[in-house]
């Protein structure tokens, strides 16, 4: 949304303009001092590394169709359409039902799909708003990563399918097919060997990584990269992101005190495991610079580091195995990549005159119902009135009255009427800018998206690359414009 009162632009010495533009701002759930981090690291995959999602998905839906026909799924499975445009971060599935739900931070499912039909309001009222959801049991399961975003583009088109040529299925049968067959095709190397055989295709090579990189050094910071990916494929890519990118840094390994691949996040931070070297495999509690490492745990990270808690910066992209169990398991702070925000903040931007617009609309809406209120309860006391009148005068006086309300409660009914088809339009015109089918990644309606309240919550800072902490000095203050509760605004003396 649009700040109220923007802060003031200043050239900074160097001559960019602070704030930076909303594309490349860091965004502050948290007050983060940088000044206090001594130690940064990195997740590679969706983090440092930028996907291009449309080909990932496409590679990924290839491999796991496959696999399925393999199973004994119908052929024609290979030639079907499937819609990568359908499935977003933050989704839930419905494995009982064969649903596809977006939630609102209290669990309310404001949009859902059957295939690509989208649910009537009774038909997601009976299923969902009669009894609590409860999100954490088998029936369902959490879409928290760009990898998955294909098994459900996969799975929509299969029920879509079925629906519309008949046919029965076990729609949770389906969804664990679906998930098999995708975790196999990344284990066994369909999906990985064909990105390292095309890098430039599948990931975005950021040209600012390694000066990024050079500024926290320079600062005095420690580096570490610490991925769930295996030692050669995070080699092969790293090299792609980062060889010869700066002549200081002739390996991508010069950029980092320690690497630790193969880490099996969020198992990392509360395990115990050690870390093996790879090459001789010895196992190690004392980590060496320029080494990499698979395996390990934070406690052994953190001495070698020789900083831990809060003095620790950990970006990465995977809210669940990156972000929130580094923020439940250790007191690291953490920085969230949302790769999405670049389109989210396109649309606010390009739509900021209909935004407005609908917060008007919102508050006019509440206004008049207020008045509506007001005028019924009038209209009552009147009537109260004349039934207790006899006749004469008085009556007739009472009988005006009644008269007058009634009007103005047809009047505010036609405005409200009018009011209401308008915001509709425009809210459901705002929807489909931001997505197609489940508007935006961050909101459900006027709520926060159940998405959004764990970016919240979980995420210090956020952002839609780790190249945009470029922008700000390695002693920046971060602070959260959320210091102030509902009840101070407007009440704060001078306000
Ligand atoms: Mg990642």
């Amino acid at each position: 949304m649009q700040e109220r009162f923007p802060a003031p632009e200043f050239e900074s010495p160097s001559g960019s303009v602070f704030p930076p533009p909303a594309g490349r701002r860091v965004y502050c759930n948290r007050n983060l001092r940088l000044d206090q981090v001594k130690a940064v690291g990195f997740d590679m995959d969706y983090t440092l590394a930028i996907y291009r999602q449309a080909e990932m998905d496409r590679q990924s839906i290839e491999a796991t169709v496959g696999k399925l026909v393999d199973r004994g799924y119908p052929e024609e499975l290979r030639s079907m359409k499937y819609r990568t445009d359908f499935p977003i971060r933050g989704l839930l599935i419905d494995r009982k039902l064969g649903n596809v739900l977006k939630m609102d931070r209290y669990r309310y499912v404001k949009t859902a799909y059957h295939g690509f039909r989208k649910l009537a309001r009774e038909e997601r009222r009976s299923a969902y708003h009669t009894r609590r959801l409860r999100p954490g049991t088998g029936r369902y399961h959490w879409v928290d990563t760009l990898y998955s975003l294909s098994e459900v583009a996969v799975y929509a088109a299969v029920i879509d399918h079925i629906d519309t040529h008949g046919g029965e299925v076990d729609y949770g049968q389906l969804f664990s097919d679906i998930r098999e067959c995708t975790d196999i095709s990344h284990q066994d190397g369909t999906i990985l060997d064909s990105v390292l055989a095309d890098l430039p295709r599948y990931v975005e090579r950021d040209p600012e990584l390694g000066i990024l990189l050079h500024k926290l050094r320079s600062a005095g910071k420690r580096l570490f990269l610490l991925t769930n990916s295996g030692p050669e494929y995070t080699d092969a890519m790293m090299s792609y992101l980062l060889d010869e990118a700066l002549e200081e840094y002739p390996s991508w390994r010069n950029y980092f005190d320690y690497i630790c691949t193969a880490s099996q996040k969020p198992g990392f931070f509360m395990g115990k495991e050690a870390f093996a070297a790879v090459g001789n495999g010895r196992e190690t509690r004392e980590l060496e610079r320029g080494r990499v490492y698979s395996g390990g745990n934070i406690t052994d990270l953190q001495r070698s580091l020789g900083y831990s808690g809060d003095e620790v910066l950990y970006v990465g992209d995977h809210i669940y195995g990156d972000v929130l169990r580094a923020k439940k398991e250790s007191t690291w702070r953490t920085a969230m990549i949302i790769q999405e925000m670049d389109d989210e903040l396109r649309v606010l931007r390009e739509h900021a005159v209909s935004f407005e617009r609908s917060a008007s609309l919102e508050h006019m809406h509440a206004a008049l119902q207020d008045q509506l209120r007001e005028q019924q309860a009038l209209l009552k006391r009147v009537e109260r009135k004349l039934a207790e009148q006899g006749v004469g005068a008085e009556k007739a006086s009472w009988e005006a009255k009644r008269v007058l309300h009634r009007r103005s409660i047809d009047r505010l009914r036609a405005q409200l009427k009018e009011l209401e088809a308008e915001r509709l339009e425009l809210d459901e015109a705002l929807d489909q800018a931001f997505h197609p089918f489940w508007g935006s990644l961050f909101k459900a309606g006027s709520e926060v998206s159940s998405f959004g309240n764990q970016v919240e919550q979980y995420a210090g800072i956020y952002t839609s690359r780790a190249t945009n902490l470029i922008q700000y000095s390695p002693m920046h203050y971060f602070q959260s414009p959320r210091h102030r509760m509902p009840h101070e605004s407007g009440n704060t003396p001078g306000a």
